[in-house]
């Protein structure tokens, strides 16, 4: 009995070794929280550097976009959301759907003309196939940022966005902000390097860019590409 016992106790030694070789905890790639299979978001914090090489490829300055934003937007800035109320019904509800997710909005409502609401469904369709291309798994954009009322913008500066210019192109119902440090994974696999994942959307939307239908702009502070429709 007792040779049977240090038998088991050496073959239980050795798959203990042979485990710890094989999945060496000490060398794990991914945090173990990754594997975990629930959809959650993953979250980076872009470096200096990746935000030294993206912003010079999506650059178009504010006056360019509000030129677009006045011309294929709505013809007046809505006041407050009262006055929203009465516009909405001729614009593009914009919701969670297997493409993207939209954030809980505070300084903006969710609404989009038609072409700009088709635009972000263009956009992050094809992310997700080029992501799923490259064999990263299954991740959905998020918008953070959508319509917004003159009182939106107002509030949103009195929060300290230095970004948020009075005669803003959120306040056409042209224009929408995807995060870049933020995206949505749907599944169960390891995270994919969320730097590969800015990259593919900064791809992407320049491809949009370069056909003529948007100009965007890689916003550094606020780690979202600002994008207002063309057509
Ligand atoms: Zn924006």
């Amino acid at each position: 009995m007792r040779g049977l016992r240090g038998i088991g106790v050496l073959m239980m030694m050795w798959a203990t070794a042979a485990l710890s070789q094989t999945f060496p905890l000490e060398r794990t790639t991914f945090p173990l929280h990754a594997w975990v299979p629930v959809d959650r978001e993953l979250h980076w914090e872009p470096t200096t550097q990746v935000k030294k090489a993206c912003a010079p490829i999506l650059c178009d300055v504010n006056a360019l976009q509000l030129e677009a934003a006045t011309q294929f937007g709505l013809v007046e800035r809505l006041q407050t959301r009262d006055a929203a109320e009465a516009v909405t019904s001729n614009l593009v509800l914009i919701e969670n759907n297997p493409h993207y997710r939209v954030d809980t909005l505070t300084y903006s409502i969710p609404y989009l003309t038609a072409h700009a609401a088709k635009l972000v469904d263009d956009i992050a369709v094809k992310f997700s196939r080029r992501v799923q291309q490259k064999g990263l798994g299954h991740y959905r954009l998020i918008v953070t940022s959508v319509l917004r009322t003159v009182e939106d913008v107002l509030n949103l500066r009195a929060s300290g966005n230095r970004n948020a210019v009075l005669n803003s192109t959120h306040c056409y119902a042209t224009t929408f902000d995807i995060s870049y440090e933020r995206f949505f994974r749907v599944g169960w696999f390891a995270d994919a390097d969320p730097e590969t994942l800015t990259k593919i959307l900064v791809d992407v939307v320049q491809d949009f860019r370069e056909r003529g239908e948007c100009y965007a702009i890689f916003e550094r502070r606020e780690s979202c590409v600002h994008v207002t429709v063309r057509y």
